[in-house]
């Protein structure tokens, strides 16, 4: 558990994004966020990043071209006083200290308990709360282990490339098959993680779903905010001290 603090200074205004499944082959994507972190991104104090910025991640070492510039646009973003907040997704949950270092951002557990404009707010990826996704949550406790990190790690990186095109390839197929109530998040996790926080309001991505859900939870109202993927446009949600509101802008 972290605690971050905003206080309502400067522009009091936070941006979270999620889900933006960047890669080389979807420059309309990639477009989008650098138009993001330069023209909206620089009027915020701090941008959280949700778990799948990108679509996988082989390693730090991953020195491509595309990598690099997203990397060198997020650093420029945090020399502007705009702090970035990292979370992993199940796709890049492989993203580490050093291109977080090198790209400015400070990378967050799991599950953090923020202090948004005097609320406490839940934040996370959201694959854990799909606990009916009983393959997914496998492969999740298998890949999250020291063992397997180390094994993959210490592969080539063009060995590691080919896995995640294969790991790809096989997932959008477990994807297509599986119900949509299987992967929507189940119900009961998330109240439970709400009062675990005693908190009224979670932020989370990974169900590609975007909306605002009134919800019970502690006995109160309470709000799940689910974030949109940038497959056909960018999508992010804007907090000020007071509103909250999910956006979206279309790719030029
Ligand atoms: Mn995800």
């Amino acid at each position: 558990m972290s605690e971050i603090s905003h206080s309502s200074n400067k522009s009091a205004l936070t941006y979270f994004i999620a889900d933006l499944h960047l890669a080389q082959n979807r420059p309309d994507i990639t477009a989008c966020f650098l138009s993001f972190l330069e023209n909206e991104a620089p009027k915020a104090q701090a941008l959280y990043i949700l778990g799948d910025l990108f679509e996988y991640w082989v390693g730090d070492d991953d020195d491509s071209t595309f990598i690099v510039e997203i990397s060198q646009a997020l650093k420029k973003l945090s020399t502007l006083s705009c702090k970035i907040y990292f979370i992993h997704g199940n796709r890049d949950f492989l993203l580490g200290k050093r291109f977080a270092k090198q790209s400015g951002m400070e990378l967050l557990p799991e599950i953090t308990l923020i202090d948004l404009y005097n609320k406490p707010v839940v934040i996370m990826h959201g694959d854990t709360l799909c606990t009916r996704d009983v393959g997914y949550q496998a492969f999740r406790k298998k890949s999250r282990s020291w063992w397997w990190q180390t094994m993959i790690k210490s592969l080539p990186l063009f060995v590691r490339r080919k896995i995640a095109n294969n790991y790809r390839n096989q997932s959008a197929t477990a994807t297509a098959m599986k119900s949509q109530d299987i992967m929507d998040v189940t119900e009961s996790e998330v109240i439970h993680c709400l009062e675990q926080h005693q908190s009224q309001i979670l932020i989370h991505g990974h169900t590609h779903r975007p909306a605002v859900h009134e919800i019970k939870a502690n006995g109160e109202e309470a709000q799940r905010i689910v974030l949109g993927d940038w497959y056909e446009q960018g999508a992010w949600l804007k907090v000020t001290p007071d509103s909250m509101e999910l956006l979206d802008s279309p790719f030029e």
